[in-house]
């Protein structure tokens, strides 16, 4: 919850035109003032001084990382640069997010976020009405969303995540499932023998790192195929989660971090989830770390569904994870279901632990074999 503080333009002014607005879309601008003190209350008082008077210019909200200032009612404001009957200018709520130096832009982006999903709910109009300023007249705005990797995806992903505040599975914790449930549930998934081999290191960085290794173990079976890989990343980089080198240019194995080690490529997958929840790296991390350090949301993260818009710009990533992978490995019965035993006894006791381990080892020798 925001604070929004009404001060509107005075009527009869050329940048309060005063067309009734319903609104069918949200622009989202940033406001390219990074003087320290250009914060909301300052463009408020802008939009209503002299020199902004007679000047086609307003727009609805200006948001800073405290306090959001309204400046129009629902009547049209001109900020999209299409024209005076232009979809933008006419149709659209305009946001101006703060940059003053002397602000956590961040704290005002989330904040904007906020009001956008208020708005959306509002009107009753999806995320896909959610349009930047460049949308209407190709300007570079928002610039500082715009210059960022995966900027935009992440602002509406933050955007969506007030829409759809349910969905929530925590990246840290106590894991859930056993390795050994990992693992059958990798071989139900014709896991690479690799991929089931590398299990215990995932369970061993848990520990230390206090991240899910369930969860990324069901990541990685993502991001690799269940080890098998095929895209660009091959078997030998040890990348099992497709982390990038620090300036990728395209989608090239050298594009991809490598790593000494399977072990250590391990290491670095908990590394770099370290990077998005705020926890220290264990050892050296790898030179991508500080990428994701950098950005805005670096230490925020805290559910698997936010991952969307961060790690790739697909805004389901997270939940397609939860759905498609980390679901069925928890599901997964903690010990195999066996066929008939070898020796039927003829009673109705389950089969003992060491006849369990009997069959795996007889399951794990004939894939050798096949
Ligand atoms: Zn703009």
């Amino acid at each position: 919850m925001v604070t929004i503080v009404q001060d509107f333009i005075p009527p009869g002014r050329r940048n309060r035109p005063g067309y009734k607005l319903d609104p069918k879309y949200i622009t989202i601008h940033d406001t390219a003032n990074t003087q320290a003190g250009a914060d909301a209350r300052a463009h408020a008082r802008y939009l209503k001084g002299s020199s902004a008077a007679s000047l086609p210019v307003s727009w609805h909200y200006t948001v800073d990382d405290k306090v959001i200032y309204q400046h129009l009612p629902l009547e049209n404001g001109w900020h999209a640069g299409d024209g005076a009957s232009g979809t933008g200018n006419r149709q659209s709520i305009g946001i101006e997010i703060c940059e003053n130096r002397d602000g956590n832009r961040a704290a005002a982006e989330a904040n904007a976020a906020w009001l956008v999903a208020q708005l959306l709910k509002d009107f009753g109009l999806d995320l896909d009405r959610v349009k930047q300023h460049n949308y209407w007249s190709g300007k570079n705005c928002p610039r500082v969303i715009r210059g960022r990797v995966n900027g935009w995806a992440g602002f509406l992903a933050a955007v969506q995540s007030h829409l759809d505040p349910a969905v929530q599975t925590p990246l840290t914790g106590k894991p859930e499932a056993a390795v050994t449930q990992a693992q059958e549930w990798a071989c139900q998934n014709s896991a690479h023998q690799r991929f089931i081999d590398i299990a215990p290191v995932y369970w061993h960085y848990g520990q230390l790192t206090g991240l899910r290794p369930e969860m990324l173990y069901s990541q990685s079976a993502h991001e690799t195929a269940f080890g098998r890989y095929g895209g660009a990343v091959t078997p030998d980089q040890n990348n099992w989660a497709r982390i990038k080198v620090k300036n990728p240019e395209g989608d090239q194995a050298e594009d991809y971090e490598t790593f000494a080690t399977p072990e250590d490529g391990v290491r670095g997958h908990f590394n770099h989830i370290c990077a998005y929840v705020g926890y220290e790296p264990i050892g050296r991390p790898h030179p991508r770390f500080e990428v994701v350090k950098s950005m805005p949301w670096a230490g925020t993260v805290r559910y698997v569904e936010e991952l969307g818009g961060k790690w790739t710009p697909q805004l389901d990533y997270g939940r397609d994870l939860v759905r498609n992978y980390l679901s069925g490995l928890l599901s997964t019965a903690q010990t195999p279901e066996e066929p008939a035993p070898l020796l039927d006894n003829g009673s109705e006791q389950p089969p003992s632990e060491i006849f369990k381990l009997f069959w795996w080892l007889l399951r794990k020798l004939k894939e050798l074999f096949n």
